[in-house]
């Protein structure tokens, strides 16, 4: 049951907007405490974790312990106690590539992670900050290429504007990978686009 106890949860908050991506596991501990309910993929009806039992397995797959016998949570919604809020995304290399795919934003061209840096679309000589919204993932040869210029001087086009990401990095890769349908009526198409699921 182990890896059915990892898989991806999406977490909704009492706004039933999603705010995180949890394990089957976490999920379970969350409804156990109350703190959340599972919420039917198909009518999208919160249940208490007893009455999930209850209701037994309708359209996901089964999960089997000792004790009980549950149909696997795919989406909790979370009650008053709000345990799981929505996470600040650290700014860091990894993140920055997740976002960006391992894709250089000027040339378009996908790379192993070892061969790409961090480009300041503003110089960081010239005041740029280091943030979401001044830093890109770009190769050596267009960082090299863009040198010490903003994009119009050295006459370079970003493939988009950069942006904070409003999601988890750690999402983007459930959602590419591995996201289950009940999830879509949850999440922003434009985030899915993001995510570059789709
Ligand atoms: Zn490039």
């Amino acid at each position: 049951m182990s890896v059915a106890l990892d898989l991806p949860v999406l977490v909704l908050n009492r706004h039933w907007t999603p705010v995180h991506v949890t394990s089957v596991k976490h999920a379970i501990v969350l409804a156990c405490k109350s703190h959340a309910s599972f919420v039917c993929p198909v009518t999208y009806t919160p249940h208490s974790i007893m009455d999930w039992i209850e209701r037994g397995v309708l359209s996901g797959s089964r999960l089997m312990s000792a004790r009980f016998e549950m149909e696997s949570p795919e989406i909790i919604v979370l009650g008053d106690y709000d345990r799981v809020p929505p996470r600040g995304i650290a700014f860091n290399r990894r993140n920055l590539i997740r976002r960006d795919d391992n894709t250089c934003q000027y040339c378009g061209k996908q790379h192993a992670p070892d061969g790409m840096t961090i480009d300041h679309v503003t110089p960081l000589s010239r005041g740029g900050p280091t943030d979401w919204e001044n830093c890109v993932l770009a190769c050596h040869r267009c960082n090299g290429r863009k040198a010490n210029r903003t994009p119009a001087e050295a006459n370079m086009k970003l493939l988009k504007k950069p942006f904070k990401p409003e999601w988890s990095p750690r999402y983007a890769v459930y959602a590419r990978i591995n996201r289950p349908a009940s999830w879509n009526n949850f999440i922003p198409k434009g985030m899915l686009e993001t995510a570059g699921a789709e």
